[in-house]
């Protein structure tokens, strides 16, 4: 994973000392996902019922807020607590069109984790088997994740989503925690944890981009 994260950028900068100013972030464009939305909660809170839509859309709003502030124009699929269609299937065209919106440099989908042990936690990043630039986008992210939460080191997770699967760009489907776990259900729902998770999500994506 350290050989794969150096080949395909993402080094770390204690790494590459010498290492010039970063590029400008001008003229990056970052496409940022909240799951779900509307009739479609998602997982909902095992002991306070949250829903996950709802949480997807406070942590996207503050990854497109971090991102902004580094000078990287962002796509949000949605700013609202609705959905993008009255159907799933409505939902999933409209969102589909957007996440292969083209120019666009990465794809970012946010989600929450649901499991039937509760004691699984911690994030995790989804990027779509054999896509080789997802890999290294969701590899950036895991890391800058596990690094910012001070969690053990965790590898990216191939997977097939529809959100990693559509867009022309590199994507990754990020699950932020665990609802089911009670520690993190209430975590998942602290401001300034938000913050912190997203501030590492917009570093990790930072980090894949200036690779
Ligand atoms: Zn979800």
């Amino acid at each position: 994973m350290l050989l794969l994260g150096a080949l395909l950028g993402c080094a770390q900068p204690a790494q590459a000392p010498e290492r010039a100013p970063l590029p400008t972030p001008e003229g990056w464009y970052v496409i940022v996902d909240a799951g779900h939305g509307g009739f479609d909660a998602g997982a909902s809170g095992a002991d306070t019922g949250v829903k996950e839509s709802e949480l997807n859309l406070k942590v996207a709003r503050l990854v497109q807020r971090e991102l902004e502030e580094a000078g990287v124009r962002v796509l949000m699929t949605r700013t609202e607590a609705g959905a993008l269609g009255d159907s799933k299937r409505e939902d999933m065209a409209r969102r589909g069109a957007l996440l292969q919106t083209e120019g666009a440099d990465a794809a970012v989908s946010i989600h929450m984790n649901k499991f039937s042990d509760r004691r699984v936690r911690g994030p995790m990043a989804y990027y779509q088997a054999g896509a080789e630039a997802g890999e290294a986008l969701a590899g950036c992210v895991i890391r800058s994740l596990t690094e910012a939460l001070s969690l053990q080191p965790r590898l990216p997770n191939p997977g097939n989503n529809f959100v990693t699967r559509v867009p022309a760009c590199p994507a990754v489907l990020v699950e932020c925690g665990f609802l089911s776990n009670p520690e993190e259900e209430k975590l998942l729902q602290d401001e300034a944890y938000q913050r912190a998770i997203a501030m590492a999500i917009a570093q990790g994506v930072m980090a894949f981009l200036e690779g």
